[in-house]
């Protein structure tokens, strides 16, 4: 027999059994993006390899080896995005949203990358990310990161800490770089491969690497944060109170960069230990450089994508149950008769009541059996068509979880208002 197909390596199928907490984190994240004023944009998901080079960077990790590249059937060079920030920007550019006017911005989806897959890390993920234009003061920042705060609050995740950092301006940025290359080169044999690579190209990146030998070396290394010129100084001042005023609470890590290469002034990270390796949830900051650097007018820019798989584990440490999916009835249906007229009644109570979650049994088979399966999909009642309701135009009404609860025979027309009574049609 032939192997069976499997999902391509890195790439998860999100199962029935886990899609509820998927569903209600999702739902949750709606719910505070609305309260904050934010609007979904939605992007495709392939764009053209040229804007993640140009925006991302050439010499990132993203754009250097994790882009799932490839030529469409007209030989253009086309990209799964591996982020979405860059189609966030190209579609407000090319839309013209960006003119004279402020935008606060949402989307949801698949990002892809070629990295090696591990708990938490994956080549096919999924981000919310949100993006904020044309406001180029602390109070955003700020707004953004409550933003955030209040979401884990809201989701029951106490176990994460906010991380703080500011790059400063690129000009500010391009001396500083200087100044580290200068100590890494100096201390060149402490390097691992990855940064002696990275020495040329991408400096302030090996002050990011995971690599525990490279601790020392990385500790000792001149700090960014003690030489930022006096504009972002003060931007970083600003929104320092304000998280102060607002009680959220941030650990100063002046080794936080980002991945990315479009990030200045703030950055921050939001990062759990009770991931393993994987922990940072969330990851953000200000990219004033972006647009400009897209072709368009210097606009202020700052936004940050948060990791639904590992919010998603998350939320199962802490038993988050996810929305209710269960059914709130069960309709059992004995002889043929009672198959034929069960899906005419299941439709009735759909149309009267839209929120009821009612399950038609279907394939036939003895009431036992039938029983038996509506007990176990979790329903409060079973609602029991057979032979003599159909003759009567009665069903009979079963309580499943209360002990107490006696059977009772209803005339059809009447179900519709006994379930509303029951107050089952109006959980969600
Ligand atoms: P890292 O340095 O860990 O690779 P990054 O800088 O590449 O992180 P971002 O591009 O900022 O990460 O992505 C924002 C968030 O998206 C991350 O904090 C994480 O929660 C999530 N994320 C990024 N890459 C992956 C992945 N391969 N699998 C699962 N989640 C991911
Ligand atoms: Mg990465």
């Amino acid at each position: 027999m032939a192997k069976p197909f499997q999902a391509i390596r890195g790439m998860n199928d999100i199962l029935p059994g886990e899609s509820a907490r998927w569903q209600s984190l999702e739902t949750t994240v709606r719910e505070v993006l609305a309260a904050y004023g934010y609007h979904e944009i939605r992007l495709p998901i392939l764009e053209k390899t040229e804007l993640f080079a140009r925006s991302i960077g050439e010499v990132t990790d993203i754009v250097e080896k994790e882009m799932y590249t490839f030529a469409d059937r007209n030989g253009d060079s086309l990209t799964l995005r591996p982020e979405g920030t860059a189609g966030c920007a190209r579609a407000c550019l090319e839309h013209g949203l960006l003119h004279h006017q402020t935008q606060r911005l949402w989307y949801a989806g698949p990002m892809f990358r070629y990295e090696k897959p591990q708990k938490g890390r994956y080549r096919q993920f999924h981000q919310i990310g949100v993006e904020a234009y044309g406001m180029a003061g602390p109070d955003i920042d700020a707004e953004l990161i409550c933003l955030t705060a209040r979401l884990w609050r809201r989701l029951g995740l106490r176990d994460v800490t906010l991380q703080l950092n500011s790059l400063g301006s690129s000009a500010a940025r391009v001396a500083y770089r200087e100044r580290l290359v200068a100590y890494f080169a100096a201390r060149h044999a402490e390097l691992d491969e990855d940064s002696q690579r990275r020495l040329h190209t991408n400096p302030l990146r090996i002050l990011d690497t995971k690599n525990p030998a490279m601790r020392a070396v990385v500790a000792e290394a001149p700090v960014l944060l003690d030489e930022l010129d006096a504009e972002s100084q003060a931007h970083f001042e600003e929104l320092r109170a304000l998280l102060d005023a607002a009680g959220v609470a941030y650990e100063l890590n002046p080794r936080l960069v980002r991945g990315l290469d479009y990030y200045s002034k703030t950055v921050f990270e939001w990062v759990t230990d009770t991931l393993g390796a994987q922990g940072t949830i969330c990851a953000g900051g200000r990219y004033d450089g972006l647009i400009e650097q897209l072709g368009g007018q210097t606009v202020a820019g700052v936004g940050f994508a948060m990791g639904l798989e590992r919010l998603v584990a998350m939320l199962a440490a802490v038993s988050h149950p996810g929305v209710d999916s269960q059914p709130h009835a069960y309709l059992i249906l004995v002889g043929d008769a009672a198959q034929r007229r069960g899906l005419v009644l299941a439709e009735r109570l759909r149309e009267q009541l839209p929120t009821l979650r009612l399950r038609m049994h279907c394939g036939g088979g003895g009431f036992k059996a039938q029983f038996r399966r509506a007990d176990h999909s979790g329903a409060r009642f079973a609602l029991i068509l057979g032979e003599d309701e159909v003759k009567t135009d009665a069903v009979a009404l079963k309580p499943l979880r209360d002990s107490q609860g006696e059977q009772i025979t209803l005339a059809q027309d009447q179900i519709a208002a006994h379930l509303r009574a029951a107050a089952l049609a109006e959980r969600p």
